[in-house]
């Protein structure tokens, strides 16, 4: 699944979204609407081209984000990683970003918006080195602490733990030497701001660029599918706090719809760009065409 790089501009800010590959996630409904209503969710799926009975596989991009601000380079996430025996299609990132002329020395910042492995795991390369030997790695106070504490292991379920506590505890150290910990709402660099918003993780963040007027808002798995867009009550199984992450929602979405915000949803169709419409007092997913 060769999707390529996708590059546009937010004001002066040169922007790519960058395919880690593509991974095929099983049983979807169950896993990104556990609690929507049938039927509703039928209709809804049906209004976003998906048949609900043949709907077996969901074939998930995982869509880093590059900007570049003149001064500054940036990263968002860091995929999959290469070690991940479970998909041969995802670990890309640094393949395509040299492919668009980008060294990993030549980015100033990552941003982690959360510690999923599908976020993580390119924090290192194949040979286990740091893979981005010059660059400040930003990830929340809040997050850090958990993964790298107890309550990990105590207050996620039992289902799925182990693996992401292995991922955690193997990707977050190689960064610690190279840490920005950030709380709440910070800006990063100038136009660059990162915003709070627990839920999905307990210190999950966003990623707001503004240039000339303009705002793109990185989503990450605040909103995983884009029929979270207009229904942000769906949450999912594996958001660590629903109702957090549904409060994060509303205020994201809001802000997004009243400053019609560019958004990138690292999980979307690629290139994962649209905005958030009103439509008789509901929300609607506008996606930018490619
Ligand atoms: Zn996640």
């Amino acid at each position: 699944m060769g999707e390529k790089n996708f590059s546009f501009k937010i004001g002066d800010f040169k922007c790519m979204a960058v395919c880690d590959g593509i991974y095929t996630y099983t049983k979807p409904a169950p896993l990104l609407f556990p609690t929507a209503p049938g039927e509703e969710l039928d209709q809804k799926l049906r209004e976003f081209g998906i048949d609900s009975d043949r709907w077996l596989e969901w074939k998930s991009p995982y869509t880093c984000l590059f900007v570049d601000t003149g001064k500054y380079k940036i990263l968002v996430d860091t995929g999959g990683g290469k070690e991940d025996q479970s998909s041969r299609e995802t670990g890309q990132l640094l393949d395509n970003l040299r492919a668009d002329g980008i060294s990993p020395g030549d980015i100033d910042f990552v941003i982690l918006t959360h510690a999923h492995p599908d976020h993580i795991c390119g924090n290192t390369d194949e040979k286990g080195e740091i893979a981005f030997p010059r660059a400040r790695y930003v990830i929340s106070k809040e997050e850090w602490e958990f993964w790298n504490s107890f309550r990990a292991g105590k207050e996620l379920p039992e289902t799925f733990k182990e693996g992401l506590i292995r991922c955690a505890r193997q990707k977050l150290p190689p960064i610690e030497n190279q840490l920005n910990l950030v709380e709440g709402e910070e800006e990063i660099v100038e136009g660059i701001r990162t915003i709070l918003t627990p839920g999905h993780t307990p210190g999950h963040l966003v990623v707001s660029f503004c240039s000339k007027g303009e705002e793109l808002i990185a989503v990450s798995d605040l909103l995983i599918h884009p029929i979270h867009v207009e229904k942000p009550q769906w949450y999912t199984a594996v958001d660590y706090n629903p109702e957090k992450n549904i409060t994060s929602r509303i205020r994201i979405l809001e802000k997004a719809e009243k400053e019609n915000a560019l958004l990138i949803g690292f999980h979307f169709p690629f290139p994962g760009l649209g905005r958030v419409k009103k439509e008789e007092g509901k929300w609607k997913w506008e996606p930018q065409a490619k």
